[in-house]
């Protein structure tokens, strides 16, 4: 913990695999307890700070025949037997961000480096996967913040027909309701914040806070390309690494989808 704490041991997580992503509990990755260790097999994939990492905290399967009761998570240090670092992948967008395959053959990890209670594993992720979404949502509000800023300059310096972009009806229009979003996105976010830190934030309201902020930025940042013009498509503008960088937002930490399916199974009649 203090080595992570002050920065100097880098941390993954794996879940995900080149079979399933959102289907966690079907993952294939097994952990077979041999005496003092378990026997991991398996690859995970898409797995950011995969090539950087020094401990890789694991999601395997300890009992294969169980879905969500089988898994655990193990700590897997660098340099551990076994343990293989693939590519780090080509992605369209967070190009300072690593992203990797990680594989396991016959990797020998002591039972001391589980973490947690073993068959409890989705119980632990599911645990912090609500502060994980809300801290990917704070991310989108303000990008869509920043995003924003630098449209609005862009619009009253730039000019079209003799006066400014920002002066058009329907620039106004555009950036009036952007500003609209971020504010009433920021004041749900605030809300959540508040429950987190009063340990009340349910894993429904991290799940709306997900969906929502993330679709924002994604709708916001592709409004504010579109003011820029054909400078918006330009990667020497800051406004285009943005437009790369949004997609994967939607989709990584849970999709929209899934966010919709954990808000909608929770949905009762009140009375
Ligand atoms: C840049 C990047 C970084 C990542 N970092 C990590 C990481 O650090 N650790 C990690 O473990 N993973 C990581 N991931 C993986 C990411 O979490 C998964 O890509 C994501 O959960 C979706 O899984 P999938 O890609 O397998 O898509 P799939 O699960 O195959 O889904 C494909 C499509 O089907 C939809 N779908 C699936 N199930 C349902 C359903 N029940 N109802 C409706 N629609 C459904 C999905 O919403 C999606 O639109 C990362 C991915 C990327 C691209």
């Amino acid at each position: 913990m203090p080595g992570i704490c002050s920065g100097e041991l880098i941390t993954a997580i794996a879940m995900t695999e080149p079979a399933i992503g959102s289907d966690l509990a079907s993952m294939a990755t097994s952990a077979i307890r041999d005496g003092d260790h378990y026997v991991v097999n398996g690859a995970k994939t898409f797995i950011t700070n995969g090539i950087n990492a020094d401990l890789v905290i694991v999601a395997v399967k300890t009992d294969p025949s169980e879905r969500h009761k089988g898994m655990s998570l193990l700590v897997i240090e660098r340099g551990t037997e076994g343990f293989e670092r693939g590519r780090n992948l080509n992605k369209v967008g967070l190009h300072s961000q690593d992203t990797a395959e990680l594989f396991f053959n016959d990797c020998r990890v002591p039972v001391t480096n589980l973490l947690g209670t073993e068959g409890m594993g989705f119980i632990h992720l599911v645990e912090n996967l609500a502060q994980e979404r809300l801290s990917i949502a704070a991310g989108a509000v303000a990008a869509a913040r920043q995003a924003l800023r630098w449209t609005l300059e862009y619009t009253h310096e730039r000019t079209a027909f003799g006066q400014p972009i920002a002066a058009f009806q329907n620039s106004r229009f555009v950036l009036a309701e952007m500003a609209t979003e971020i504010e009433i996105a920021e004041v749900f976010l605030d809300r959540c914040v508040e429950a987190l830190c009063a340990v009340e934030l349910t894993v429904e309201e991290a799940a709306m806070a997900k969906w929502w902020c993330t679709e924002l930025q994604k709708r916001v940042v592709d409004h504010c390309v579109q003011l820029h013009g054909g400078y918006g498509f330009m990667l020497e503008y800051p406004i285009a690494r943005a437009y790369c960088d949004v997609r994967i937002q939607t989709i990584y930490g849970g999709t929209t989808e899934i966010m919709k399916e954990i808000i909608g199974r929770s949905l009762r009649p009140e009375s």
